[in-house]
């Protein structure tokens, strides 16, 4: 079913769209001209922007047959209703934006909130130009330039995440409406990877079409070659994700019509006969497949697992160290009793930027596991969800010589002092995943709905194919629709994040020094509040990432002296004055660097004093935060046109045994100075510093007004608590 629409594929690269690569101006770096900014300080440009979109609209619809007729006859009737009719639109207009005065002030300074924060002014005007357009990329045609721009913008995704556009195995990315179905359309193609080869060999049994093929010989996961037809079901299932994907050819090549194949895999595969079916009639006996992820996987996973019919108990939690990263003792630990038990595995899951925590796992070691596990029989794809990290991947993607245009070092620091080495070792792994999730509404800045997915081998996306005749034309040109879950998405997603890689490159000089300065201000933050509570104070904070003499066992006195080395040196100085004492001290530069979160997601819980003495019980440090949560966050507005009075904006979440695991949430609870019951759950706060101005407004450095918002709110809400609780201070 591939091959011809491959070539068409390849063909037309050559050709259209050419003009739009050749035609860009080059990326150029100056980020404050990149956003309409949170005074709307941009909007002058930005109605230039969005002025051209329109203007350039108007006339190619008068260009199109210029002479057809305008839509209705100007006689005074109509004239009078359209005037009415235009009235009410502007009225009913002006209530939908007096109301949306409420929303979330998500490009403020103050909102560190979810994982977002300003979109890009490209990213608005480019997806506002082709919304009017109204281009549908579920087919080529319905989108004859926009699924151009998808194809290309999944080069560039591929590209900056690492896989090699050149190599033999090409790959291939899309742009999908977000990381859940991104993610879902993952472990769909893990998932039929896995049944690929058990489907050939029925096949080829069954169907005296296949005749030639029957001595077709494939490789099996330790590397020796064996006949198909003489593998038993568990080597089967355990074929290599490039070997599974390439087996049509193989058989083809011994002769057998492409017709013939996909008639014979009509019958007998897994989009055929489902899964139960498949286990029924073709693997009797042979347990279904199960999925590996770590315990702070985002839901989207136990989404798959219900979805593709595997079932959640299906989906494998591996429990986190205490930095909140897949425990490679327990990731092996599964994977033998997999082995024993001889359960599949279609798909491991490295999550690089979890959602709460933003985390990233060891992926550089679970490759390595992968390796040895396929030496042994057991196989399966790898699968980076990098929604939230995935843009993170410029930082360490050199830049074309010479600065951008444009380019001023006035605020900026090499992005280098800004990764922790952990993160840029398992950033440098992400080639030997199979594929990757990558959000560009997220880290991206570009306006929903903008998900990606990227596979290593191209080939894959076939799995998840569905050649629908009405999209498919079996013709002219590339649907790049047909692959994947959605149907009609829009074109103008494609194109916003078209304009967004456009302005800024999509390597160390563009996102990469974006990227690059979020880090810079997270760890600012993060020292920041960490340090926001005295030793004798009314409340105490624990950040969930520790302060690096905490992380290597440190003592208390230890630990004591290196948060006032960061209260001393890192909070209290201008990012110039810091620059300039980390160039002096290569001591600072390092811890510096191992503070704060992995990726920019901030998380912390606050606890009592009374008395002098820390609060014991968790319920009351739960509600603690929680009324910090509700002082600072906004979930319902009275739609009446008022903005929000929220000085800050943060969001909750809890560390629960069921989903972390006993051990982790008790090694949380204790450093906050709790005993908790077995099964409680930990409260704690969320920051995600995504503004990369946030130290370096145009008036200094904003953080030290949100420390100041948190220490306040902590007060009034250490109050109220202890006043509901009828406790003395
Ligand atoms: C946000 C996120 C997702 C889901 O992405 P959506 O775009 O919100 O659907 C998946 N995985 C991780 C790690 C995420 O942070």
């Amino acid at each position: 079913m591939g091959s011809h629409f491959e070539a068409l594929l390849r063909g037309m690269k050559a050709g259209a769209g050419e003009a739009l690569r050749e035609g860009a101006k080059p990326p150029s770096f100056a980020p404050s001209a990149w956003f309409l900014g949170p005074n709307g300080e941009n909007a002058a440009h930005m109605q230039r922007l969005l002025g051209i979109a329109l203007d350039d609209h108007v006339a190619a619809r008068r260009d199109y047959f210029p002479t057809d007729p305008d839509s209705a006859a100007d006689d005074v009737e109509t004239e009078e209703a359209r005037a009415i009719s235009c009235a009410a639109m502007e009225e009913n207009l002006r209530l939908l934006t007096t109301a949306l005065r409420g929303s979330i002030p998500v490009a403020s300074h103050r909102n560190t909130s979810h994982m977002y924060w300003d979109i890009t002014m490209p990213s608005v005007a480019g997806y506002l130009a082709t919304m009017l357009f109204n281009q549908n990329n579920v087919a080529a045609e319905g989108s004859p330039v926009t699924t151009q721009l998808e194809i290309q913008v999944g080069e560039e995704m591929a590209a900056m995440l690492g896989y090699d556009l050149k190599a033999d195995v090409r790959p291939w990315g899309h742009i999908t409406c977000d990381g859940s179905v991104a993610n879902l359309e993952a472990a769909w193609a893990a998932r039929n990877v896995k049944y690929v080869a058990p489907a050939m060999a029925r096949a080829l049994r069954e169907e005296p079409s296949l005749a030639p093929a029957r001595h077709v010989t494939l490789r099996q996961p330790n590397g020796r070659w064996a006949r198909l037809l003489d593998l038993d079901p568990w080597t089967l299932l355990n074929i290599g994700v490039d070997d599974a994907v390439g087996l049509r050819a193989r058989v083809i090549d011994t002769g057998v019509a492409p017709e013939d194949v996909d008639a014979a895999l009509a019958r007998w595969s897994l989009r055929a006969m489902g899964l139960a079916g498949f286990h029924a009639e073709v693997l009797h006996g042979v347990k279904s497949p199960v999925i590996l992820v770590p315990a702070t996987a985002h839901y989207s996973w136990a989404k798959a697992a219900g979805l593709l019919g595997l079932g959640q108990r299906a989906l494998l939690r591996i429990p986190v160290d205490l930095d909140g990263r897949m425990s490679l003792p327990d990731l092996r630990r599964t994977l033998e009793q997999c082995l024993t038990e001889a359960r599949p595995v279609a798909l491991v899951v490295a999550v690089m930027g979890s959602t709460q925590e933003s985390a990233v796992d060891p992926l550089v070691q679970i490759a390595a596991m992968r390796d040895e596990f396929a030496d042994r029989g057991l196989t399966f794809a790898l699968h980076a969800d990098a929604a939230w990290g995935g843009y993170f991947a410029a930082l360490i993607r050199g830049a074309p010589p010479g600065p951008p245009p444009g380019e001023r070092f006035g605020f900026d620091h090499a992005p280098a002092e800004t990764l922790n080495p952990h993160v840029r070792a398992q950033f440098e792994a992400l080639p030997q995943t199979d594929s990757i999730t990558l959000d560009p509404h997220k880290a991206g800045y570009a306006p929903y709905p903008a998900g990606g997915l990227c596979y290593r081998n191209a080939e894959m996306r076939w799995l998840v194919a569905e050649m629908a005749p009405v999209v498919y034309h079996g013709g002219r040109v590339p649907s790049i629709g047909v692959f994947g879950v959605e149907g009609s998405k829009p074109g103008a997603a494609a194109a916003g994040v078209w304009l967004n890689h456009r302005t800024i490159a999509t390597d160390v000089s563009g996102y990469g020094r974006l990227l690059g300065r979020c880090l810079f201000n997270a760890k600012r933050f993060a020292a920041a509040v960490s340090t926001l509570a005295g030793p004798e104070d009314l409340f105490a904070v624990t950040p969930f990432q520790r302060l690096p003499a905490e992380r290597e066992g440190g003592t208390p006195a230890q630990i004591a002296a290196q948060r006032a080395v960061v209260a001393d040196r890192i909070v209290g100085y201008s990012n110039a004055a810091l620059m300039e004492a980390m160039a002096k001290d290569p001591s600072l530069k390092t811890l510096f660097q191992g503070i704060g979160p992995d990726l920019t997601v901030f998380a912390y819980a606050f606890n009592l004093r009374r008395g002098g003495a820390l609060n014991r019980d968790l319920s009351l440090m739960n509600a603690l935060n929680d009324a910090v949560f509700h002082r600072l966050s906004i979930e319902t507005s009275e739609q009446r046109g008022e903005v929000p009075t929220q000085p800050m904006i943060i969001t909750a979440s809890s560390f629960s045994p069921d989903d972390y695991g006993q051990p982790f949430v008790d090694a949380f609870a204790a450093r906050a100075g709790v005993a908790n019951p077995p099964g409680a759950s930990v409260r704690f706060l969320i920051s995600t510093i995504e503004n990369p101005f946030l130290s370096e407004t145009a008036e200094g450095n904003f953080i030290p007004t949100l420390a100041e918002v948190l220490r306040a709110t902590v007060l009034d809400a250490r109050k109220e608590i202890l006043a509901i609780h009828g406790l003395a201070d």
